[in-house]
């Protein structure tokens, strides 16, 4: 396999030269797959904040080859699922960054549907402090009481697989790396709540990703420069999904904030998980030499990399 894909590149390289490989962004597939020729695909599910009424959640379908990962699952993620012809039951590995309910809402539904009707467990990546808030303090009202299992209530691992991922020491801030098949992902701590929090280590746990060393994905996080440019400088990024709040304030960055990151990293951004008046906001956005907006539905594909 490896043989095989270095003479893809090799090939590759030959044409085109040794520059990086580009995005390109297609429409999701309907249904969506859950599959696909190997190369790192990127689906939002959505592409809104919290209160978005137009754009659902902000959650992400990761595909590469045989392998599938839902990065979050908030309230109305399960209804975007189902609206590109998936039930929450075809996912098998689901990923939590937080507990803020656009990214766990919709949990409750896909423990109860996998255990009584499809009876299966997904797998998922999670921490295991965020293991433990999630279930002791989210998820544990809705699901431990439904049966008496063994002559107990339920417990987190009577509906999940977890994956717990593998604590890299001697980074800057708390990272961990974990692999679902063949998807690399490396988590780290971001500062997004309370807005007081002056630094990731006094914020409540929150996670964002590094997918397979190309991809900066944020989740939720405030403006945080050192993380971005600590980030880009770690890892070969070949694009940034940071999360973006068209007002200041409040624990998301806010576009007028992220316009100070330097050109050629704001080249290679794209702003989701935005509200509702995101359009009166796109000129803005090409103003200030961001790539433009993550979109629902929208596939961002990434061509089959030479292995590191
Ligand atoms: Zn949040």
């Amino acid at each position: 396999m490896k043989v095989f894909l270095r003479g893809v590149i090799l090939e590759w390289m030959e044409i085109h030269g040794p520059a990086r490989p580009t995005v390109t962004a297609v429409a999701a597939p309907e249904p969506a797959t859950l599959v696909n020729d190997g190369e790192l695909s990127l689906t939002f599910i959505g592409a809104g904040s919290a209160f978005s009424k137009k754009y659902y959640q902000n959650n992400l379908l990761i595909v590469k080859g045989q392998d599938h990962l839902l990065v979050d699952c908030g309230t109305r993620t399960p209804e975007a699922l189902a609206a590109l012809g998936l039930s929450v039951t075809n996912i098998k590995n689901y990923l939590i960054t937080h507990t803020h309910a656009d990214h766990i809402g919709g949990l409750e539904e896909v423990m109860l549907l996998n255990r009584y009707f499809a009876r299966q467990k997904a797998a998922i990546v999670v921490t295991p402090r965020l293991r433990d808030i999630l279930w002791s303090w989210s998820l544990r009202g809705g699901a431990a009481y439904n049966e008496v299992h063994e002559g107990r209530p339920l417990t987190f691992e009577d509906f999940w697989d977890p994956i717990f991922p593998r604590r890299v020491r001697g980074a800057d801030r708390e990272l961990a790396v974990a692999r679902v098949g063949n998807i690399e992902l490396a988590l780290f701590r971001t500062k997004h709540i309370p807005d007081t929090a002056l630094s990731w280590r006094d914020s409540f746990p929150s996670y964002g990703l590094v997918i397979d060393r190309r991809i900066l994905f944020t989740s939720d996080s405030r403006y945080d420069p050192e993380l971005v440019l600590a980030m880009d400088a770690a890892y070969p990024l070949e694009a940034i999904f940071h999360d973006c709040q068209l007002f200041p304030g409040g624990v998301h960055a806010y576009l007028e904030e992220l316009a100070a990151l330097p050109p050629a990293i704001k080249a290679k951004t794209r702003l989701m998980h935005y509200g509702d008046k995101v359009e009166e906001f796109h000129a803005r956005i090409a103003e200030l030499g961001f790539a433009g907006l993550a979109e629902e539905w929208r596939t961002y594909r990434f061509p089959v990399a030479m292995a590191h």
